[in-house]
């Protein structure tokens, strides 16, 4: 070992989602939108003035913050937007979990958590969800330097009451909580009201999953004014130009098209519904999804072995081989003609529990 290299921070990183080079397969690993983004936002990009690329952005990206706290009528005093929700939770995490006490999120969530901690040095516990893949909220109940989780949680679709999360900030007073909503336009009930009621809470959002956005990198938290403000002195402290000139305009757009953002959401959920009934027909076990995703298990052949098959056919699903979940593979909802596709290929595979029944 040389001497420099012991003043090199030694982080395990986040393990993406594999990217394929090739385009002719079905992608539902990542739980992008399989729908192309707005068609106004297609307009914006194509009418696109390049010369506005020789000034600096608008660093408090001003255009992009007021449109979404019209779209949800707090003020922009309220939002701060990133480069991506990724980007909004690890300032985010840089900004509030500043205790010595341990933060607190589940076992099995978004696995990008323990990475933020372990980056910035944050002492963390991650109590395990029930057999059921529930968070139980009396796990939040003891001294912490704060908490966070997914609602939906990820990668397991499953998503909590307004009550419970206000049961959990009304014994979590004294700390930052943090509610993860990248799912949470697929069918689940926003943290955002309770925020004017707890100064303490944080919702983060995403374009990535709802809005078809993920190759443009807008996230966005809600929250009181003295939470977004430290967030953005956070920020300004680190690069002051996070939101590009692009990112700002097309987002503008992407937030404008309402009628267009409800009728994909609503096209992806009826699609989840029946892959439900698909994966219950040949034999999976799931919990009851409310994201853009299932995750789903088999009694009779390993979630290894499926995906193996799966990408021989040219399907890309996620497969986390650690722990509890090894077993289990999480699969994008894509559209209808594509969960047919998955479908075909697994009925080749395992064939119908139910003729098989029958
Ligand atoms: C996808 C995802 C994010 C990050 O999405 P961005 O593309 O960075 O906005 C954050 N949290 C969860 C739980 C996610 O699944």
């Amino acid at each position: 070992m040389r001497a420099w290299e012991k003043n090199i921070r030694q982080v395990v990183p986040y393990t993406p989602g594999e990217q394929p080079k090739v385009t002719d397969v079905i992608k539902l690993n990542t739980n992008e939108n399989p729908y192309p983004p707005a068609p106004a936002v297609r307009e914006a990009l194509q009418n696109m003035d390049a010369s506005a690329l020789r000034l600096y952005p608008d660093p408090r990206a001003d255009a992009l913050v007021e449109v979404i706290a019209r779209y949800y009528g707090i003020s922009a005093e309220q939002v701060f937007v990133g480069v991506g929700s990724d980007d909004v939770l690890g300032m985010s995490f840089l900004t509030f979990f500043n205790s010595d006490k341990p933060i607190l999120f589940p076992d099995i969530t978004y696995s990008f958590y323990d990475v933020w901690a372990d980056l910035f040095r944050i002492p963390y516990e991650t109590p395990a969800l029930d057999e059921n893949f529930c968070i139980c909220a009396r796990d939040y109940d003891k001294e912490n330097g704060g908490v966070i989780f997914p609602n939906p949680n990820a990668p397991t679709g499953e998503a909590v009451e307004l009550s419970f999360i206000e049961d959990v900030l009304s014994h979590n007073q004294d700390v930052i909580v943090i509610v993860d909503e990248a799912y949470v336009d697929f069918g689940t009930s926003s943290a955002l009201p309770l925020i004017e009621k707890y100064e303490n809470l944080l919702v983060v959002q995403t374009f990535s999953k709802s809005r078809a956005l993920a190759g443009l990198r807008i996230g966005y938290a809600m929250g009181n004014k003295r939470l977004i403000q430290a967030l953005n002195h956070v920020k300004y402290a680190y690069n002051s130009y996070t939101m590009n000139t692009p990112s700002i305009v097309l987002g503008v757009k992407a937030i404008e098209d309402k009628e267009y953002f409800e009728d994909i959401t609503a096209r992806i959920i009826a699609t989840r519904e029946y892959a439900k009934e698909e994966f219950r027909k040949l034999g999976f076990m799931f919990g009851d999804s409310k994201a853009n995703f299932l995750f789903v298990t088999h009694p009779r052949y390993t979630a290894e072995e499926i995906f193996e098959y799966l990408k021989t056919k040219k399907i890309y699903v996620r497969h986390f081989n650690r722990g509890r979940i090894k077993n289990y593979l999480r699969v994008t909802i894509g559209t209808k003609e594509q969960m047919e596709a998955v479908f075909a290929a697994l009925k080749t595979m395992i064939g119908s529990e139910e003729t098989r029944t029958n």
